[in-house]
């Protein structure tokens, strides 16, 4: 059975109070960010995030994958690329949810060869089971050791499109 975690309504005013965050982050440095949406599961996240905000937001997209079932693989695979330069860009990277940190060291580090002016992490969801040791710059919510689901996460490709937080139980 489905339980909910995180509603719809909670989630829309996080979103919106992050992106002010955002905004003020980046008001006296630029009015133009390139965002990176890491597909699939920000997706949902993605596009609402920067719907809320009130600059100009360029889009790019990173497709990874490492998980199978509710457990990582360790082994991560690159399907897609960013396929514009962020030289000397203001770089938002858009982030579902961090776990092990894995995933994120590994995008992190192959960015910063591409030479981006400034580079930041937004995560809707940090998970305070591991010590990931990754920063992040803006954070929507902290959840302990459970898988979730819905609003762009999957299990087994199932459930993406439930328009809130969930998680299943036996
Ligand atoms: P990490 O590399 O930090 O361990 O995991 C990051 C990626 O694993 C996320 O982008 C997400 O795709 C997947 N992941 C981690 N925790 C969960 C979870 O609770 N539910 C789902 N559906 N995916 C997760």
């Amino acid at each position: 059975m489905v339980k909910v975690l995180i509603d719809q309504e909670t989630l829309r005013k996080r979103v919106e109070e992050l992106a002010r965050e955002i905004e003020d982050y980046y008001r006296d440095k630029t009015d133009t960010i390139h965002a990176i949406c890491i597909l699939k599961g920000s997706v949902h996240f993605f596009s609402d995030l920067v719907l809320n905000l009130n600059m100009n937001v360029k889009y790019s997209f990173i497709h990874v994958s490492s998980y199978q079932g509710t457990a990582s693989t360790g082994r991560l695979q690159v399907k897609y690329w960013i396929d514009e330069p962020i030289q000397n860009e203001y770089v938002l990277l858009v982030e579902d949810i961090v776990d092990t940190g894995l995933t994120l060291q590994h995008i992190v580090k192959q960015l910063k060869k591409q030479n981006p002016k400034d580079l930041k992490i937004v995560s809707l969801i940090e998970k305070t089971v591991h010590d990931h040791g990754v920063k992040l710059d803006f954070v929507g919510f902290k959840v302990g050791n459970v898988f979730l689901i819905g609003y762009g996460l999957d299990y087994n490709e199932r459930y993406r499109n439930l328009p809130f937080i969930g998680y299943v139980e036996e």
